[in-house]
């Protein structure tokens, strides 16, 4: 898109030429508070006074990691009561990984089709699309793929299998909610085998979906948990989350079975912080769900062949990829940011910041669907 950015304000950027935009898709499902959150600053800037980086993760005491790992456990199922922080997606996608190895001794992985976990050689991996892994190989070995929603495809997962990598609301596939049978079935099957199951919630977690984790939604609960993005606040910050039983594995036979830098950097975790205590207080994820129906009930055009996804993850799915290119033009063209999908061309991707109001859905809903009316493809019709 090649705009240089002046400031960005709550669900606006504004370019170096004074343009104003609506982030329509959070920095990629990031923004969940909008931009620059008043109080997230404040905490940021609370934090840069006190200390930064002072010295790899884990060696000392760092307050800010310790209160938002405490907060996390109160938010979360009693059994994922121990938090790794990391610096990105990719990162707790390897800790994820490199865990469920050491705890089941296991090495074979079970991914789904469609699924993107990250760009790090072992999230490479679970990519099922070769042409987006082929020129990387060689990759992990011993790593399998199953049908999203088809459980009948969940037979690959059996006593060799050290984990079960599973989106709840598949991102880069475009917005596919997972029925909550299917996941359901990944969970027991990996009861029976005992393989653990990895949620990632790097893309729907932090109220995204309307829950603060989606993995909510389908009633089931994760050994591993791993969230990014929003996770932050706007910050860089990443965790893989499990019980202490499980996490405990990483820390003998070798020692310091995950060695990270930055991960948990103090500045980072107080700025999450601040973010998940603005979460969980305010009304901003109850009311993703209305606020969802209202993008779905303005959302109308002959065009426009289904919308899929779950809460602030809206896949609208147009008849082709040429049609959805030039939309997607023309929303950039009159102030809005909207975007595709790594596997899904033909559908725009829309996961606007969650303090979005019913008035600036009201606008930016007109905006896309004059976009699809003023960019449709012409049919060519020839009178001879
Ligand atoms: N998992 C999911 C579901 C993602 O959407 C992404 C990023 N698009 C990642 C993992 C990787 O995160 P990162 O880019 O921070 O490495």
């Amino acid at each position: 898109m090649a705009l240089e950015i002046k400031k960005a304000q709550g669900i606006y950027l504004t370019t170096t030429e004074g343009k104003r935009y609506v982030d329509l898709i959070s920095g990629i499902g990031v923004s969940n508070l909008g931009h620059r959150n008043h109080r997230v600053a404040q905490a940021i800037r609370k934090q840069v006074g006190k200390y930064w980086h002072t010295m790899v993760y884990g060696e000392y005491i760092q307050s800010p990691q310790v209160k938002l790992a405490t907060k996390l456990s109160k938010v979360l199922p009693d059994s994922l009561d121990s938090t790794y922080f990391v610096n990105s997606g990719s990162e707790a996608i390897e800790g994820a990984l490199k865990l469920a190895k050491r705890y089941t001794g296991r090495t074979k992985f079970v991914a789904m089709k469609n699924a993107y976990h990250g760009s790090s050689t072992g999230a490479l991996s679970l990519m099922s699309d070769p042409y987006f892994s082929n020129p990387y190989r060689p990759l992990l070995p011993d790593t399998y793929f199953a049908n999203y929603n088809d459980i009948e495809s969940l037979d690959i997962i059996d006593n060799q299998t050290a984990g079960v990598v599973v989106e709840i609301v598949q991102g880069e596939a475009g917005y596919i909610k997972g029925d909550h049978a299917f996941l359901k079935a990944v969970e027991q099957k990996c009861k029976q085998t005992g393989a653990l199951l990895i949620v990632d919630e790097i893309q729907s977690g932090m109220g995204r979906t309307g829950k603060l984790f989606a993995f909510e939604h389908a009633n089931i609960t994760p050994d591993i948990l791993c969230l990014a993005k929003a996770f932050g606040g706007g910050m860089p910050l990443g965790a893989f989350i499990a019980s202490k039983e499980v996490m405990h594995c990483l820390s003998h036979d070798p020692v310091l079975g995950h060695i990270t830098t930055f991960g948990g950097h103090p500045v980072c975790c107080a700025a999450a912080l601040e973010n998940l205590n603005i979460l969980t207080k305010s009304p901003y994820i109850t009311e993703v769900e209305a606020k969802s129906q209202l993008f779905r009930d303005l959302l109308v055009h002959k065009d426009i062949q289904e919308i899929t996804g779950l809460g602030f993850m809206l896949g609208v799915q147009l008849e082709s990829k040429e049609h959805l290119h030039r939309v997607v033009n023309e929303c950039i063209k009159n102030g809005v940011i909207i975007d595709w999908f790594l596997y899904a061309e033909d559908k725009l991707r829309i996961a606007p910041p969650l303090i979005i109001t019913e008035g600036q859905i009201k606008k930016v809903c007109k905006v896309i669907v004059n976009a699809i009316e003023s960019s449709q493809i012409p049919n060519v019709i020839s009178s001879e």
